[in-house]
């Protein structure tokens, strides 16, 4: 990791740390595709940096990644690095690439309890050094949310975020929805949590309340015995067994049809009633864009009920992995998983 002091001002303004990781923000075109290089690059292409008038530091990777190569152990080094400094600044910013960030943003948010500070997840379309680049835009308006307080000098949002093309989301609630415009993020589920135009407009009641009383708590361990599976017709019950059955699996969330219906065909029922008896844990959502799984609605999910899967109700895919990773990693018991899963733990799901 390297620091880098960007700007030194005085006590009296707020402090923000930016969390360089690299993604397509921070990269330049070579031979053989965009590669991240240092953050160096992005404080010469964005000398409006030197403008703001806040404490600005950075920590950057020692080696920026494209975000397709993200995994757990990086999860936990950035989170460390906001608890390290936790007390030494208002607010933090993650340059992050945009592939995986809403599964990073997502984990960060289980990861980081009692959170009273924001955390604003951002990144780019297009490389910081291309002139039509919309990410000085997003890097800019993230540092000033991470460094935003209200009247009463709280900070206008205490969450973990992404901000994207002038919008401002709830990181669990976020998904990437689009791999060439400049609105690559929406939330279909949660309201937004502000808004840029000429202000920065902050949408309180949807933002969480303000928690001054409990102190901040990091938990970053994830257990990666999980798998997604994304159901379509005509799905082979061999693939489907052969998954259930990989070795030492823990978790599943299946991305079911619509408000979370499946084939009723015997095998698929007894496959999913199999790996619950062995301790598996089935979580349901929908594959649609939007909207909450009702499990039993139709007769197709019924059987499901019967074999005690969980319902993901409107959970984002990205957050119920990371979720059932994060309560798997920190050894609750499978009933408490069960409990857990249906709770809203950072405002991830509808209760
Ligand atoms: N592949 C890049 C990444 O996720 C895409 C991006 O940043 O937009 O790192």
């Amino acid at each position: 990791m390297n620091g880098v002091v960007l700007n030194s001002r005085n006590d009296g303004v707020p402090s923000v740390l930016i969390i360089y990781t690299g993604g397509t923000i921070g990269m330049v075109q070579k031979d053989y595709g965009l590669t991240p290089v240092q953050f160096d690059n992005i404080v010469y292409e964005v000398p409006e940096l030197n403008r703001l008038g806040y404490n600005l530091e950075a920590i950057t990777f020692d080696s920026p990644i494209d975000s397709s190569n993200m995994t757990p152990e990086l999860w936990k080094e950035i989170a460390e690095i906001i608890e390290e400094n936790y007390s030494r600044f208002d607010g933090f910013v993650v340059l992050h690439g945009t592939d995986t960030m809403a599964y990073t943003a997502s984990a960060m948010s289980f990861m980081l309890k009692n959170l009273s500070k924001p955390v604003i997840f951002t990144g780019s379309q297009l490389p910081i050094g291309v002139l039509r680049t919309d990410g000085k835009e997003n890097l800019i308006t993230s540092i000033e949310i991470a460094a935003a307080k209200d009247t009463n000098g709280k900070p206008q949002v205490a969450e973990v975020c992404v901000y994207f093309d002038f919008k401002l989301m709830r990181a669990n609630r976020s998904v990437k929805r689009h791999s060439d415009h400049f609105s690559a993020f929406h939330s279909p589920n949660y309201p937004l949590l502000a808004k840029a135009g000429v202000d920065i407009k902050y949408y309180r009641d949807h933002i969480a309340e303000f928690d001054s009383e409990h102190k901040l708590e990091i938990n970053t361990s994830f257990d990666r015995n999980v798998v997604v599976l994304k159901l379509f017709p005509g799905i082979l019950p061999s693939v489907v067994e052969s998954i259930f059955s990989t070795n030492g699996l823990k978790g599943i969330v299946i991305e079911a049809f619509g408000s979370g219906n499946v084939t009723s065909e015997e095998w698929f029922a007894d496959l999913v009633e199999k790996a619950a008896s062995k301790g598996i844990l089935i979580v349901i959502v929908t594959q649609c864009e939007g909207g909450v799984v009702k499990i039993g609605r139709y007769a197709t999910s019924r059987k499901l009920l019967e074999a005690g899967v969980i319902n993901g109700k409107d959970m984002t895919t990205e957050a119920a992995i990371t979720k059932l990773m994060y309560l798997l990693g920190n050894n609750f018991k499978i009933d408490e998983i069960k409990r857990e899963m249906r709770l809203s733990l950072r405002g991830e799901i509808i209760v």
